[in-house]
């Protein structure tokens, strides 16, 4: 769906605190959709049992995926837990891995989980009022930490692409979760499995 015109400009509201749009289109991603993702798949399930709920959203502008456009919108990620790990996105790569991305932090608080294909990784905490430049290179989660919504407004090169099924068949190497009532990263257990 595209009814912005890319090639001769145009306005698009977003709330500056709710990251809703009248006029973009939304997205859902719910639990079901991200199974094997968190790392207690038990409590996982339980959830799943009594309910289906929607972990993030985000507004996308149907931007044409070719050089020198800029892709943008928000994503509302919602406060919770599966287990002890805190409300994510899936995260993902770009295809062309090499292409940085821009989050302005509108509200919220939370960690931008991020890894390269060397397994090097930075969780880099931010909040209301920050942005967090993701380098090329490197896969990129959201957390929330806090206990509403965060919402994040993103902007990256238009024909950057996403790839979600590097990151996806393993997960990152570190994940947050909530210990003694507060946000710790923790090396992944799925990980230290497999280095056994
Ligand atoms: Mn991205």
């Amino acid at each position: 769906m595209n009814n912005f015109n890319w090639d001769s400009g145009f306005l698009v509201d977003f709330d500056t605190t709710t990251g809703v749009s009248k006029t973009a289109k939304t997205t859902q991603r719910r639990l079901s959709q991200m199974k094997g993702m968190f790392y207690d798949e038990k409590h996982t399930d339980k959830i799943l049992e009594k309910e289906d709920p929607v972990i993030y959203e985000f507004y996308e502008l149907g931007c044409p995926e070719r050089a020198g456009d800029l892709a943008f919108g928000t994503t509302i990620l919602y406060p919770g837990k599966a287990g002890n790990e805190y409300y994510m996105t899936k995260g993902h790569f770009h295809t062309k891995i090499d292409t940085a991305e821009v989050y302005y932090i509108l509200d919220g608080e939370g960690y931008m989980v991020m890894e390269n294909l060397k397994g090097d990784t930075v969780e880099m905490p931010m909040a209301k009022g920050q942005v967090v430049y993701v380098p090329r290179g490197y896969s990129h989660r959201a957390v929330n930490i806090g206990d509403k919504p965060l919402i994040l407004f993103f902007t990256f090169a238009a024909d950057a692409g996403h790839d979600y099924g590097t990151i996806e068949t393993k997960g990152y190497h570190k994940i947050v979760v909530e210990k003694d009532g507060k946000a710790a990263i923790i090396d992944s257990p799925r990980w230290k499995e497999a280095e056994v």
